[in-house]
């Protein structure tokens, strides 16, 4: 059976990597998917095309999530195109990497826009649409907990800062039977971090599996979160992450 059948998910930057695997895994389980992108329109189509040949039901929506009224127009247009709201999925992020002689205060201001105002905004948005049962699923990442390499200060402290607003949200909604959960994926094999990409060696060196993560495999973690087993999880962080973190 489709765990996931009558339920609206929106999935933030799913027009690639781990948000596309989302979307597709998502309306897999009978969710009507909408999702969002910023410069990729032609993958984002694309990502919608495979759901509904698949006869699933799917938008694209362009949405920065640097922009508060973007993300805002992009839940209001998901609740429209669809009817309503069960499942957020903040998965669009990233940032550039650079050590703290590098690093200016426009890459921490951006990375901060996109990987954490971004989902206050969303999360300010969808609240008032979600339901008894409702999901808010942040993609944070294991360096919010482990940085062990030089040049990722702020992007750790924007994944640092999810695990953070995910607790107190949890609170906020839980009265009303909404689970908010942050996942931290470790490597994973997307055009951010390719599995044979420059740094992959040594990135493979600090797993206990020492191999890059599928976007499948999260997003099986996340369609489970999405669903009604996961039910008496939230207020947490959730490390998926091939022992990168351990
Ligand atoms: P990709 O770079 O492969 O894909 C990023 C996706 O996010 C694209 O769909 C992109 O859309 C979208 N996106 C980026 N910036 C924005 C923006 N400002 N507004 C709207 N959409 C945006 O990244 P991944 O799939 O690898 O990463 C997804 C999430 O997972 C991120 O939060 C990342 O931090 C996290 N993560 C990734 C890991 C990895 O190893 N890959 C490990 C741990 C966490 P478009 O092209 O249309 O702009």
């Amino acid at each position: 059976a489709q765990q996931l059948a009558g339920r609206v998910a929106l999935v933030t930057g799913g027009s690639r990597g781990i948000g596309a695997g989302v979307a597709i895994r998502l309306a897999r389980e009978g969710a009507a998917v909408a999702l969002t992108y910023a410069n990729s329109p032609d993958r984002a189509a694309e990502v919608v095309r495979t759901i509904t040949e698949a006869g699933g039901r799917a938008v694209a929506i362009k949405a920065d999530s640097a922009s508060e009224a973007e993300v805002i127009a992009s839940v209001a247009q998901t609740v429209t195109e669809f009817g309503g709201l069960d499942i957020l999925v903040n998965n669009a992020g990233g940032g550039r990497w650079a050590t703290i002689d590098q690093a200016s205060l426009a890459d921490f201001d951006q990375t901060f826009a996109v990987n954490v105002r971004a989902v206050f905004v969303a999360v300010k948005a969808a609240e008032p649409h979600l339901r008894e049962g409702g999901r808010i699923i942040t993609i944070g990442s294991i360096n919010g907990d482990r940085i062990p390499v030089p040049g990722g200060a702020i992007y750790a402290a924007t994944k640092a800062a999810l695990d953070g607003l995910t607790k107190g949200l949890a609170r906020d909604l839980g009265p009303r039977g909404i689970t908010v959960t942050n996942v931290q994926p470790g490597p994973v094999d997307t055009e951010l971090n390719p599995a044979d990409g420059p740094i992959a060696d040594t990135m493979r060196g600090f797993m206990a599996l020492p191999r890059y993560g599928s976007v499948e495999e999260v997003a099986s973690f996340v369609a489970y979160l999405a669903g009604p087993e996961s039910s008496f999880i939230t207020g947490t962080s959730l490390d998926i992450d091939g022992g990168y973190g351990a």
